[in-house]
Formats: structure tokens, C-alpha cells, sequence
């Protein structure tokens, strides 16, 4: 990890004041928009209330996620501004232990901030980074936010899409494409349109994905279609629904 500075390791909220530098130095660096801030704020208090560990259901979630990558036949990953942030190397070994893509993919794309994430990626590891050509289009979206590469995104059979805007992610479900979506309200679009919703921290999901993986690198796509099969996005969504109201509650008595 680098571009740590300043974050006493034993104050209790060592993780999130790390995670908010981190956004606060991909902003400095012309990587994440200023609207990230804003996406990080509503994910912190999300993750707060989730109890900032990743729930058993979440871990399902991740591990179907991962059966679905390993059974693809084009797997992308899509990278915004915070993603780049927060967790560049750990995009770079899911990509790594899964053949995936990565791609570049901003709801408020500049030509500027496309360049600066990839070559962000590539200091981190990453040998090739999709985005750049953007020459297809995601249907039902306006110009800029629906350009993809057409040899990335849309040809893609199945999509990781984190922190993802949920126009997008409707659309990209609407393209056939099976999403994997990692968002901490569980109430969001986003969530709501995936077949696998990872209600889970970024932080800890991906290396999580990556994890289940490796640990599956072994089994046969029949093993691997069970594991798809059993997932029920409904009752993912449900649990995590639930803990937060049932944190709500203890809290209230
Ligand atoms: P919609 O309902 O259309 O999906 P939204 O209100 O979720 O919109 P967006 O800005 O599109 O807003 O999405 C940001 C999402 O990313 C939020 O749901 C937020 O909880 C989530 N998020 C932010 N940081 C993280 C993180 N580190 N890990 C996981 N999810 C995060
Ligand atoms: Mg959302």
C-alpha cells in the first residue's frame, strides 16, 4: 500500500480514516471526481451500520461471484475513480487469478481521468487496461456515460461492476450480461439488478472474491454451476437488509 501518511495504526477508526485518505489522495491525483467523496460518505455509513465486517451472506455472495468469473467466457472488471482509490492491487490479482479483464469505466468520463486511472493501475500492476478506445456504446444510455470498449465491456458475458450507478447497471443487466455488483446499501439499484449483490466493503470483497477463487481454481464447471445455481440474490439482498434494521433496533433499547 502506498500514499499512506498520518493515520495513527491504533485509533479505533484506523480503517475507515485510511480509506478516507485514500479517496482524499485519488482526488489530489485526478483519479476520483469529487462526487467519490460523496460515494465514499454514503458507503462509510452504510459499512458502520453493517458492523464493518463481511457478513456470512456477504461471503456466499463473493464465492458465487467467484464461480461465475471461473465459468465465464469473458470476464471484465470495471474500474471508476474510487475502485482505482481504494483497492488497485487487489484488481489487478482478481484479474490475475481469474483471466478477467479491466476496464476503465467512469459515469463521469474524461479522456484525462480515463488516462490517469490506467496508468494509475499499470504502476500498480496491471499489464493491459481497457477504457481507452471506448468505441461501443451501452444501448439506452446518453453519449458519454454508455462508451465502453468494444472488445471489453460489451462483448463482456460477465461483468464485475463495483460502486456502479444504477442506470448503468440496469442497462448493462438489460445488455444480458450477468453482473456481479458490489455495493453496501443493499437498497440501491445497483444491488437490486445483479444476479450476485456483494453487500460488502470494497476493502474486503474483492481480496474476498479473489480468495474464493484460488480456492476453486480446482473444481469442474458442474461443481462450479452448483455453487451459481444455489445463490439467491433475493435472500442476499434480505440479509443484509436485515441486519441493518435489527442494528437499528438494539440500538433504540
Ligand atoms: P442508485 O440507487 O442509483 O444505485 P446510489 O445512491 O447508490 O444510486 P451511487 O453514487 O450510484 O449512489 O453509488 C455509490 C454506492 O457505492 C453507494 O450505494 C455506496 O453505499 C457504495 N459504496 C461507497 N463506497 C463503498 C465501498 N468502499 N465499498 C462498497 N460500496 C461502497
Ligand atoms: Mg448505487
Amino acid at each position: 500500500m502506498s500514499d499512506e501518511v498520518d493515520v495513527p495504526a491504533d485509533h479505533p477508526r484506523y480503517q475507515s480514516l485510511l480509506t478516507r485518505h485514500r479517496i482524499e489522495a485519488g482526488v489530489e491525483k485526478g483519479i476520483t471526481s469529487t462526487q467519490g467523496l460523496i460515494a465514499e460518505g454514503r458507503g462509510e455509513a452504510f459499512d458502520y451500520l453493517l458492523g464493518e465486517e463481511t457478513t456470512p451472506s456477504a461471503d456466499r455472495a463473493a464465492r458465487a461471484a467467484a464461480a461465475h468469473f471461473l465459468l465465464a467466457a469473458h470476464p471484465v472488471i470495471s474500474v471508476n475513480g474510487n475502485v482505482a482509490a481504494l483497492v488497485p492491487e487487489e484488481v489487478v490479482e482478481l484479474a490475475e487469478a481469474t483471466g478477467a479483464d479491466i476496464e476503465v469505466n467512469l459515469f463521469g468520463r474524461t479522456e484525462e481521468r480515463v488516462r490517469a486511472i490506467a496508468e494509475h493501475l499499470r504502476e500498480h500492476g496491471a499489464e493491459e487496461v481497457k477504457g481507452l478506445t471506448a468505441d461501443a456504446r451501452i444501448p439506452g444510455l446518453s453519449h458519454e456515460r454508455a462508451k465502453v470498449d468494444a472488445d471489453g465491456i460489451y462483448d463482456a458475458d460477465v461483468v464485475l461492476v463495483p460502486l456502479e450507478d444504477g442506470d448503468r447497471a440496469e442497462a448493462l443487466g438489460e445488455m444480458g450480461k450477468t453482473e456481479i455488483v458490489i455495493d453496501l446499501n443493499p437498497l440501491s439499484r445497483s444491488a437490486r439488478v445483479a444476479a450476485v449483490p456483494i453487500v460488502d466493503n470494497i476493502l474486503r470483497a474483492l481480496p474476498n472474491v479473489t480468495r474464493h477463487a484460488r480456492d476453486l481454481a480446482g473444481a469442474s464447471d458442474a461443481e462450479l454451476a452448483e455453487i451459481v445455481e444455489a445463490f439467491d440474490p433475493a435472500a442476499a439482498l434480505d440479509d443484509a437488509e436485515r441486519r441493518l434494521r435489527e442494528g437499528a433496533v438494539a440500538e433504540d433499547e
